[in-house]
């Protein structure tokens, strides 16, 4: 984990591997200072602290959660006192995406003899993905803290004369979507409607409102953005990544044409330059999102995450890839 300076008053704290869970966070140091989503386990979210700490005067006064996952928002606990700032449907949604115990329950699954034995058979990826998160995560202790401060469509907070634009963007990754806008530093905070040199991952929304929120962070303009996951960018990131999402719903529509399955076409479309992103079989995910789209599913129907990791680790073994989420 790194402190990274993105503009005088901006800052970010950055997880290198890039992998599912390493969601970076941000800091404004004005006014008492706004922290920008919380990490995704208690050691995580104090070695952030201990980072920010390293330039802030003290503890933030205010933290902005830009959507509902629980890679957002489970450090929440440790900025005890604080403001908690996002949308609506973040307080509504949380208990339910996040919570901590179908997680927890997964890594005992994962360590136990019989219980691994039993997950190697029925849901290989639950436990791939179950021993690489022990690996960097430990999600015992995790309370859920729900926002204080809720909004509709944008809250925007004067730091000492410095204006900070919270403006909701969802549902295009997830419901609860926010950016965190800088102007006069030229820094947007993008949540996961930005992923950076990695697959992205989105849950309820449609192909169509996330490009047009990448349009909208283009056509802000800033000089920096700190994504979700991965690393600092210019508009370039959300160049690469609307290109991503163009490329792969046609790449969809001509595998839903010819009648393939989503995991048969996750398995043979070609992902050019997006291969050397980390962990090329999320796409799954991807096009599973988009033939939901073509059959006009509903944005917010649910997912089956067992089978969701089972679907990635078999398209990572078909592709030859590392299996890693
Ligand atoms: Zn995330």
């Amino acid at each position: 984990m790194i402190l990274h300076q993105v503009s005088e008053s901006c800052f970010a704290v950055l997880n290198e591997k890039n992998l599912v869970c390493d969601a970076n966070s941000g800091l404004i140091n004005l006014g008492g200072g706004v922290v920008v989503d919380t990490q995704s386990d208690l050691a995580h979210g104090r070695r952030m602290i201990e980072l920010f700490g390293k330039v802030w005067p003290g503890m933030p006064k205010r933290v902005v959660n830009t959507h509902e996952d629980a890679d957002h928002v489970w450090g929440n606990q440790l900025f005890a006192g604080a403001e908690i700032i996002a949308h609506r449907t973040v307080a509504e949604r949380m208990p339910r995406v996040a919570e901590p115990k179908e997680t927890q329950q997964l890594l005992k699954a994962a360590d136990g003899f019989l219980s691994s034995l039993l997950l190697r058979v029925l849901h290989p990826g639950a436990l791939a993905i179950a021993r690489q998160l022990a690996q960097d995560y430990d999600f015992d202790g995790i309370k859920l803290v729900l926002p204080t401060t809720l909004f509709e469509e944008r809250h925007v907070l004067d730091l000492d004369g410095t204006e900070v634009r919270v403006i909701f963007v969802g549902p295009c990754h997830q419901a609860g979507d926010t950016i965190v806008h800088v102007p006069g530093e030229g820094v947007l905070f993008a949540g996961d409607v930005l992923f950076r040199l990695c697959t992205p991952m989105g849950w309820v929304g449609s192909f169509a409102r996330w490009i047009e929120i990448l349009d909208l962070i283009i056509s802000l303009d800033p000089e920096a953005i700190v994504p979700g996951h991965g690393p600092v960018c210019g508009i370039e990131g959300a160049m690469e990544m609307k290109a991503y999402l163009e490329y792969l719903r046609n790449e969809s529509r001509r595998c839903y044409e010819q009648g393939l399955s989503s995991l048969e076409a996750s398995k043979r479309i070609d992902l050019g330059p997006y291969g050397a992103w980390r962990a090329p079989a999320r796409l799954y995910l991807n096009v599973e999102r988009a033939y939901r789209e073509f059959r006009n599913e509903p944005e917010d129907a649910p997912w089956d995450s067992a089978k969701s990791f089972d679907a990635i680790y078999s398209v990572a073994r078909a592709r030859g890839v590392e299996v890693e989420f």
